[in-house]
């Protein structure tokens, strides 16, 4: 799909919207005396108004992710960017939007929230992509598909030929979440993007890169779309301090910890293998284990009665007896892994 015709698929009250102009916006050049904002003159740091279109972190991040700052947008978490979704392309009560189950909880949340139907499809045999279901599930009010891959809970990818068939055929905007692409094994489908305007990428700070407490979440698409992005967002959606310990902390170098967060993962995988109340551990390309265990509830009280806290899936379906484990450092992973075989 040509980004026109995406622009088509966007609410009439969105594509019409004249934004909210903040006072930095209206004038750009150098500028000694600040005079049009309202703020305190007294400078402690954070007096001003931070720069609403975030450029020196999306240059950052542009480096670091090879995407052009116009493809960018950044969100408080990828939250916001899963709500803006909704709020640009969905008409409450008459859009509807199609997805995988189980899967990330917030999909469904949003659409709630904007009072949007969600279509939710179930995963095939070991988790695998339903494309042709997903497809049939459309209607023409269908704006929006949300498919998480590495999918939470599950922990499976989906192929880059399945998502490309879907693009092929889709008539609305197809959203890939990507939190947990850093510990996958094939590379992100923001390759897609110069080939269909149709898709949006999210990604976030919040689990490889270490940062979930500074709420960074990032979408990548068109450029028009990421314009219509920045004009439904709150103009400051990302406050100062935290772009600037972001700017900091990017300078380190996570792979050593992603690297050992995939090892351990394998490692914990294997060794859960044999303990002896584990029927089964499901494969993951993220940084977390989805474990069939005998009895979830037991294994998640006694787990917590030692002070361990794992997230208890088993209520979900498709994820009857499991356990979602996230892989934590070699010596937490053993504790569990001894109270587990206990
Ligand atoms: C953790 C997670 C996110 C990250 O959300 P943030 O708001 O960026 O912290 C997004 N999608 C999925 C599927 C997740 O599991």
């Amino acid at each position: 799909m040509d980004i026109d015709n995406v622009m088509r698929l966007v609410r009439e009250n969105i594509r019409t919207l004249a934004p909210y102009s903040t006072a930095r916006d209206e004038y750009k050049g150098d500028i000694g005396v600040f005079l049009d904002a309202n703020e305190n003159p007294y400078n402690n740091g954070y007096n001003r108004y931070p720069d609403p279109r975030q450029s020196t972190l999306k240059e950052l991040l542009s480096q670091i992710k090879g995407i052009a700052p116009q493809s960018m947008f950044i969100g408080n978490g990828s939250d916001e960017a899963i709500d803006l979704c909704f709020r640009i392309f969905c008409e409450p009560r008459i859009d509807n939007v199609v997805t995988i189950a189980p899967t990330y909880g917030m999909y469904r949340v949003a659409a709630a929230i904007n009072d949007v139907e969600v279509r939710e499809v179930q995963l095939g045999d070991d988790f695998s992509l339903p494309t042709a279901a997903l497809l049939s599930a459309c209607d023409q009010n269908t704006k929006l598909m949300f498919v998480c891959s590495p999918n939470n809970p599950t922990g499976n990818s989906f192929s880059i030929e399945q998502i490309r068939w879907i693009l092929e055929y889709f008539d609305g905007v197809l959203v890939i979440d990507e939190a947990y692409i850093d510990f996958a094994s094939e590379p992100s489908l923001t390759t897609l993007l110069s080939e269909y305007d149709n898709l949006i990428v999210l990604q976030t700070l919040s689990k490889a890169y270490g940062l979930a407490a500074l709420r960074l979440g990032i979408a990548f698409a068109h450029p028009q779309i990421m314009q219509l992005f920045a004009n439904v967002k709150y103009p400051y959606n990302i406050n100062l301090a935290g772009m600037e310990r972001a700017a900091e902390l990017l300078k380190r170098d996570v792979a050593a910890e992603v690297e050992s967060i995939k090892s351990e993962r394998e490692r914990v995988a294997q060794a859960l293998e044999a303990v002896p109340c584990v029927k089964r551990v499901y494969p993951s390309d993220a940084n977390f284990l989805l474990v069939k265990v005998d009895d979830a509830k037991e294994m998640y009280n006694k787990l917590i009665a030692a002070e361990v806290i794992v997230r208890d899936r088993s209520g979900v379906q498709g994820c009857e007896g499991c356990l979602r484990i996230t892989i934590g450092t070699p010596d937490e992973n053993e504790h569990l892994l001894q109270i587990m075989r206990n």
